[in-house]
């Protein structure tokens, strides 16, 4: 039957058939895409990565415009009016389809996604039409509900009821508002509201009436379209949204009387922005380190921005009905011109037409995204019941009907939350310098603390030692007053013995026990008396053969056999003359020797410092008499006479050498003596018993005087010329005892001294020599070197001042530096003395200074300017370092303040 037959498109031409299995399986949340939970949905997810920077990229997915009919229930005048006729649709919202009654026999059937009867409630309207849109918009997709139809067939009801007194009546608008407030997360997202008028293709903003002509904005790389004058109002709770709408529909009355207009002429749309941080996949599964770290990457923000656009449309009937007169005719040109192009637009979509007139109006232009866009979109068209509006009804379910064809491409909108990184950053940011700025400090606090804690540490130390050093001391001051004492017994004691109130002297030549000195004096001067006398019977003796002889010869000269026997006697007696004055020379020898032993004894007793002949190396020690008068030693050196000396050191007799060395010695100690034993050939003799080596007592007391006489400056280059500092050398590498080393070393000092021998003494080995025997390691050897360091660091800069000499020190050339340096804190004080002034010497001259700064010698001058207990050398030393550039500029690089 034709009037119960199955009414499509088809049959009227324009609109195409729906299949039925289609339509009824069209439920509008089943066709949609899976409505998901933000953070969960993996189909948006995997869409969103591909296209989260613009947005633009990536599949979408297929959405049909979804479409739905609503009858208005009769009104009171309808029901009046209307009263004989039936209704001019009926609906079979089981089978989700309308007919339109065109008489009384005959009808046309329409499908529709949803058919909402008279009694359909508006929970039940926003459920089925506009919730699956706004779970889409919370998801990330645009979308739109549009309300189409006729004036007074309940669109703004449909849309726009407050529901204040009744919320059963509340509208999609309050009910879209509740929906997304009560997903929203309100730290992350945000939901901003504007509501406009589109009148006469001027758009009104219905929040700010003074906004009366808000232009569209086109993004021409994404096809955005954006109002940017139209206020946003923030929205945070459901209140605010009430208050919102009322004040827009006021605004809207407001306007409309102004303009002289009804609501029923103008579209008021309702735009809602949607803005939803999302976390990046990578970020939202960190690692453990990650989780534990402060250093961990911020998550990666994303943010989905999606807009609800919810349009109460003008009324459709003004589509047919034109043809008003002056500001009205305008008018219906102006909604005509909108809605006629939102119908071609449609209806161009809906035929897959090549070109969509979207740009023909204002309207079309807002709703570009909601048909043919990427938005999901629901339409619901509005009819009346009244047969009297049925061409009215006939071209909505019309325009529903096309509507249904347009295919959407949904797609999400996500793109990175630039604000959002750069304010997890700088909160990131300011956690890690939080946390370094902690970890600096406790850093710092340790660093104090073990500085404290060393500090503490060395003046304990600094103080244990003082203490040890000063019971040291004690214990050494009692020994050697101990030591004193016990020798004043020994003296007084050796007095009484000798009861002659003259010195008792025992023997301190360290070289065995022996009975007291004056003993031994008495015995030899009884030796040399016996001598003497003898020596004078001898001479009788001679004289009376002489006598004898000259009688005889007057007698007779036959008597040769006498006087042959006579001749042969008379040498006998001439070679026992001789051997017997050899041997008073070596009795005086001795004697000397013990006289110069008791008197060094002497001194000893009184206090003079230790009694070692061969101390002198500095000084010559004085054997003069405080009065002037000659000693004892130096009496008896003129009675037996130098040369005598000296061919003793010749003697056979190995004791009598020894005797004769010491002897010698001790004389080359006095300077008055020096130069007698040089003229006498006795350096000579010192440097043949040196180089003919036999006995280490001879060698050592040999290097003892030649030390003697080097502190003399003629004497000094006769050693020079004689060869002597290759032999003392030779000594200084293989003599073992400290005591030969000491002898060298301060004979090797004192040459030292001489400005003019300083390059043969590097030419022959004279430095060298010095620094090896630092092996000895022994206090008095090393007090030597330094000395001898000292007085040639000292001639050295002499030399270079009176620009006698150029280029580098030849003690840094010999490669002294680092053992200068490392003795310059020597505990002994004689060592540290002369290292102190060597560096002082060294560094005044600034070919020097490159090998002092890298040899760690300025800290030790640095040290010194601070330390040293002698003030001359510390403003020496200050001296040297603030006359030096290079050293200034140095210290100034290390922070160092004199
Ligand atoms: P339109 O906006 O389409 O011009 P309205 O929403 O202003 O129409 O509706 C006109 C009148 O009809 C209003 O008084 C409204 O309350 C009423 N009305 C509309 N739809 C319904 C409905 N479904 N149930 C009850 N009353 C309705
Ligand atoms: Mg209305």
């Amino acid at each position: 039957m034709a009037s119960n037959g199955y009414r499509n498109g088809t049959n009227k031409g324009a609109i195409k058939p729906i299949s039925s299995s289609n339509a009824r399986s069209s439920s509008f949340k089943s066709r949609l895409p899976p409505s998901s939970n933000h953070s969960s949905g993996s189909a948006l997810r995997r869409t969103s990565s591909a296209s989260f920077s613009s947005g633009a990229g990536g599949d979408g997915v297929p959405g049909r415009v979804r479409v739905a009919v609503r009858l208005r229930p009769r009104n009171a005048e309808e029901s009046i009016a209307d009263a004989d006729f039936a209704d001019c649709v009926e609906l079979q919202p089981e089978f989700k389809r309308l007919k339109l009654r065109k008489n009384n026999w005959e009808s046309e059937t329409y499908e529709f996604d949803e058919v909402l009867t008279e009694f359909a409630s508006q929970k039940r309207v926003y459920e089925v039409v506009a919730k699956p849109v706004v779970e889409s918009v919370l998801d990330g997709y645009n979308g739109t509900v549009m309300a189409y139809g006729q004036t007074g067939t309940g669109k703004t009801f449909t849309l726009g009821q407050l529901g204040e007194e009744d919320t059963s009546a509340r509208g999609i608008m309050v009910r879209s508002m509740e929906e997304i407030l009560t997903n929203v997360s309100p730290g992350t997202d945000s939901v901003s509201v504007s509501y406009l008028q589109l009148y006469m293709e001027t758009i009104h903003d219905l929040l700010d009436p003074a906004n009366d002509n808000i232009s569209i904005v086109e993004d021409p790389r994404t096809g955005d379209v954006s109002l940017p004058g139209a206020t946003h109002v923030e929205i945070r709770d459901e209140q605010s949204v009430l208050e919102l709408l009322k004040l827009g529909e006021a605004h809207r009355i407001a306007a409309n009387t102004k303009l002289n207009t009804e609501s029923s002429r103008s579209h008021a749309i309702l735009m809602v922005h949607i803005k939803r941080s999302v976390i990046g996949e990578e970020a939202s599964n960190p690692s453990e380190t990650e989780k534990s770290s402060h250093f961990a990457k911020p998550p990666k923000p994303l943010v989905r921005k999606s807009k609800l656009v919810l349009v109460d449309l003008a009324g459709s009937e003004r589509v047919q009905k034109s043809g008003s007169e002056g500001h009205m005719l305008e008018e219906a040109k102006s909604i005509n011109l909108s809605l006629s192009a939102l119908g071609k637009c449609i209806n161009a979509l809906a035929e897959n037409s090549s070109h969509v007139p979207i740009r023909d109006s204002k309207l079309t232009r807002l709703l570009r995204d909601s048909f043919g866009g990427t938005a999901r979109t629901s339409l619901i068209v509005t009819i009346g019941p009244s047969p009297r509006h049925r061409g009215e009804t006939a071209s909505t379910i019309l325009f529903g009907q096309r509507a249904m064809k347009v295919e959407n491409m949904l797609k999400i909108k996500e793109e990175f939350d630039y604000k959002s990184l750069a304010r997890k950053l700088e909160i990131h940011m300011d956690k890690l310098i939080a946390e370094n700025e902690r970890q600096q400090k406790a850093f710092d606090d340790e660093v104090e603390r073990t500085n404290l804690e060393a500090e503490k540490r060395v003046s304990e130390a600094e103080r244990n030692f003082t203490d040890a050093l000063e019971k040291e001391r004690l214990k050494c001051q009692m020994e050697y007053m101990g030591s004193v004492k016990m020798l004043e017994e020994k003296m007084i004691e050796n007095q009484r013995k000798c009861g002659c109130g003259g010195l008792t002297m025992d023997k301190c030549n360290g070289e065995g026990p022996g009975s007291s000195i004056g003993e031994d004096i008495g015995e030899v001067k009884k030796m040399l008396e016996k001598e003497t006398h003898m020596r004078k019977e001898a001479e009788k003796e001679v004289d009376k053969l002489r006598s004898q002889l000259g009688q005889c010869t007057d007698a007779g000269a036959g008597v040769d056999a006498e006087i042959l026997k006579l001749q042969i006697a008379l040498e006998d007696e001439v070679l026992q003359k001789r051997k017997l004055e050899e041997e008073i020379v070596v009795l005086r020898s001795q004697m000397l020797q013990l006289t110069f032993e008791a008197d060094q004894m002497r001194r000893c007793l009184s206090g003079g410092g230790p009694g070692n002949a061969y101390t002198g190396l500095d000084s010559p020690m004085s054997q003069v008499s405080d009065n002037g008068h000659k000693t004892p030693v130096s009496a008896l050196f003129d009675q037996v006479g130098v040369q005598k000396v000296l061919d003793l050191l010749e003697s056979e007799d190995a004791n009598v050498r020894i005797h004769a060395v010491k002897v010698v010695a001790n004389l080359a100690a006095e300077e008055a003596n020096q130069e007698r034993i040089v003229e006498a050939g006795g350096l000579t003799s010192l440097l043949t018993l040196l180089r003919s080596y036999e006995d280490e007592t001879v060698r050592r007391v040999a290097a003892g005087a030649i030390a003697n006489l080097a502190m003399n400056e003629a004497n000094q280059e006769l050693i020079m010329l004689q060869g002597g500092i290759s032999l003392l050398s030779i000594t200084a590498s293989d003599a073992e005892d400290p005591r030969t080393l000491r002898m060298v070393a301060g004979a090797i000092a004192n040459l030292c001294g001489n400005d003019k021998l300083q390059a043969m003494l590097r030419s022959e080995g004279g430095i060298k020599a010095l620094l090896g025997m630092v092996r000895c390691g022994h206090p008095d050897v090393l007090s030597q070197i330094a000395r001898g360091i000292a007085n040639f660091a000292k001639c050295e800069s002499r030399a270079s001042s009176n620009g006698i000499r150029s280029g580098k020190s030849l003690l840094i050339d010999e490669g002294a530096l680092p053992w200068i340096v490392q003795n310059a804190t020597n505990d002994a004080a004689p060592i540290r003395r002369h290292i102190e002034l060597a560096l002082c010497h060294l560094a005044q001259h600034e070919v020097n200074e490159k090998d002092m700064i890298n040899g760690g010698a300025l800290w030790e001058l640095v040290r010194i300017t601070r330390d040293c207990s002698r003030e001359d050398i510390r403003s020496l030393a200050r001296r040297t370092l603030n006359s030096s550039p290079v050293l200034r500029a140095e210290m100034r690089r290390l922070r160092i303040e004199l």
